[in-house]
């Protein structure tokens, strides 16, 4: 079952997942997903690509070190809903949900497909790595305020887009470790042993994107 899963998970393409991260925009009201596919997903892998070349010969531990970052990996609450793998907190705090991390290495190890091997925890790691790297990197594209909220009397409220960060943060964990698969396929796997129903309705929709965005 997790099998035929991930492989239809790892065959669906960058324009899919731009709409997955898009449907999770709390500005989505205020452009279209045309707009936003062509406009600023390509900013926001741009700045993927680059972290991951600037990082590149660098190991996690390097990272870790050079951005003095605070790693902590966390239990798991029985019962407890997950939204969240991993956490960053401002400025210098990655948490790592441990348990969930080790259940899903299980699944992972067990997959036959090359293209979906990968550690767990240090994909979990790198896209948070992402994260404190956009606080060193002012200029990044993502760091924008790309959308104005509201223009009164000369003053201008103007907001980034969350969902380009967290874009940007899947496709750094992938080119810099170098992944044969986008990590949202993990979105899927990491739910799997916690909450079956939920990652087969993720699937399932992720799935109807897909045919959304290629009709
Ligand atoms: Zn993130």
């Amino acid at each position: 079952m997790i099998k035929e899963i991930v492989e239809d998970l790892l065959s669906v393409d960058d324009r899919t997942w731009a709409l997955y991260a898009y449907k999770k925009e709390p500005l989505r009201g205020r452009i279209t997903f045309a707009e936003y596919f062509e406009n600023y997903v390509p900013g926001a892998l741009a700045d993927a690509k680059r972290l991951a070349e600037d990082c590149r010969g660098k190991s996690l531990d390097d990272l870790v070190k050079e951005l003095s970052l605070k790693v902590e990996m966390l239990p798991m609450q029985q019962g407890q809903v997950v939204y969240d793998f991993a956490i960053f907190n401002e400025p210098d705090t990655v948490q790592i949900y441990e348990d969930n991390a080790r259940e899903s290495q299980v699944i992972v190890d067990s997959l036959d497909d090359e293209r979906a091997k990968v550690d767990i925890c240090d994909m979990l790691l790198a896209h948070e790595i992402f994260h404190a790297l956009q606080g060193k990197y002012d200029d990044l594209f993502v760091n924008k305020k790309h959308i104005k909220l509201w223009k009164l009397f000369g003053y201008e409220n103007v907001s980034r887009l969350v969902s380009l960060e967290e874009l940007a943060a899947m496709y750094f964990a992938k080119y810099y470790l170098g992944m044969g698969a986008v990590p949202y396929v993990y979105d899927v796997v990491m739910s799997m042993s916690r909450d079956p129903k939920k990652a087969k309705d993720l699937y399932a929709g992720i799935m109807k994107l897909r045919e959304e965005v290629n009709g």
